[in-house]
């Protein structure tokens, strides 16, 4: 099934529980604007290359599009339509004032060189500049983009605009900008709305063993806060391979090895050689990428691309709670196994909203020209996560529903909501309008 195809899965899920109507339906499984763009930009060996680039407006009833670019091979239309639209529900979930879009380009960013990636970017923003704005539509990082393309991108909208604009884009840069906490914010988010779940069940984290999939921004902040926390990191994974260990991995470590040489199997392996005497001594094993998903542990927390947990893999995975720092790892026919065994996920659209929050946070203190302090950035988005969690587990349990599907509900009654006092501002409604006006 296609990305978009999951989506709308979520969404009619919702939509039976809130019994909306066909047209409300029909609303919110639609795109606003599908932009493309073949982007050709000239490789270091004087040769021009082509790559095809997208930004999908999703709907912006609750404020401007919003959402982040990714540099992957897989980007395509359908993949960064449904990512769009899960902007727009995460948005709605944290309750900030921003739609959803996204933005992609089929590139595989680490064959490029920094030169070669800026001269993409720059033609990213010539592209699709007339799309975008402060007020219209504003990017930030995503998979394979980082604070330094936001500042590069940035450089080139101010220069198409003659003006600064730095509220057109997040996840800049500091300097330029950006907001302090905006780089571990997807993590820090996530980790807050994991506390409150242990805490709403009493659980106590000491005891727990957690198994993370990607060593990304996210990944490695989400391992690092694990640990915080108390948990065993018992299995990290990147696409090169999983490192397994029931004593517990020593995550810093891994992750310096991992930026070293570039895979977390670098610590025990060199190519495909891997020194036995050494994992054994450790209780370790290297496994392939994927193992990560099924290895035992209590916490199973996806941080790297979409559908990862499928129907094929859900019945062995072990753990009791999925914490989906990716979007869209789990696929709807994984959700309904997992919801058979008792597994409890945290979805996508509340767990990793904390990376749109701060960037929110960022565009604010982009537009009152304020610089806010890392203890306030850190104390307004643990605030922002903990009350969306309260509503959606109050919500989940109300109902008997899982939490995605109170999600979805809370923030679809909330774009719905927008969508119809926008309607009733309209001359030509007026006629249709409940109330004269
Ligand atoms: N790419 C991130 C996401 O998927 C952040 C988007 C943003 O900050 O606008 O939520």
């Amino acid at each position: 099934m296609a990305a978009f195809e999951y989506f709308k899965t979520n969404v009619e899920k919702a939509a039976s529980l809130l019994g909306l109507s066909e047209a409300e339906r029909k609303a919110l499984e639609k795109p606003d604007r599908i932009l493309r763009a073949e982007l050709e930009i000239e490789m270091d060996d004087g040769k021009k290359e082509r790559f095809p680039a997208y930004r999908v407006q999703f709907n912006n009833a609750r404020g401007p599009y919003k959402g982040g670019i990714r540099f992957h091979p897989n980007a395509d239309e359908d993949e960064v339509s449904a990512l769009a639209a899960m902007m727009a529900v995460k948005c709605a979930v944290v309750g900030i004032p921003m739609g959803g879009g996204k933005g992609g380009v089929a590139v595989d960013p680490k064959k490029l060189s920094r030169g070669e990636i800026h001269r993409l970017s720059r033609a990213y923003v010539r592209a699709f500049a007339d799309n975008l704005g402060p007020d219209t539509d504003v990017p930030a990082p995503d998979v394979y983009t980082n604070p330094e393309i936001m500042g590069v991108m940035l450089d080139e909208y101010e220069k198409i605009v003659g003006k600064k604009s730095p509220a057109m884009i997040t996840g800049k840069p500091v300097e330029l900008g950006g907001s302090f906490g905006r780089d571990t914010a997807t993590a820090d988010g996530a980790m807050a709305v994991l506390e409150a779940f242990f805490k709403d069940r009493r659980f106590d984290p000491k005891f727990l063993t957690v198994a993370i999939q990607g060593v990304g921004n996210a990944g490695a902040q989400a391992a690092r806060l694990a640990c915080a926390m108390g948990m065993k990191v018992v299995a990290l994974a990147d696409s090169h391979g999983t490192l397994k260990s029931r004593r517990g991995i020593d995550v810093e470590k891994t992750l310096s090895i991992k930026e070293e040489k570039g895979s977390v199997r670098d610590l025990y392996c060199q190519g495909s050689v891997c020194d036995a005497t050494r994992l054994a001594e450790d209780d370790a094993e290297i496994l392939a990428a994927d193992a990560v998903i099924v290895a035992q542990a209590d916490v199973l927390i996806p941080a790297a691309l979409e559908e990862q947990v499928r129907k094929e893999n859900a019945p062995d995975v072990t753990a009791d709670i999925i914490l989906e720092i990716a979007n869209g790892p789990v696929t709807p026919e994984a959700d309904e196994v997992l919801a058979s065994k008792n597994t409890t996920v945290i979805p996508d659209v509340l767990a990793n909203a904390g990376g749109v929050t701060v960037s929110y946070f960022e565009w604010l203190q982009n537009r009152s020209g304020e610089h806010w302090t890392k203890e306030v950035v850190r104390a307004r988005l643990l605030e922002t996560m903990t009350k969306a969690y309260r509503e959606i587990a109050d919500f989940a349990k109300e109902r008997d529903i899982t939490l995605r599907e109170a999600a979805y509900a809370l923030a679809l009654t909330r774009i719905i909501g927008a969508m119809k006092a926008r309607e009733k501002l309209r001359p030509n409604d007026f006629a249709r309008a409940d109330t004269p006006i």
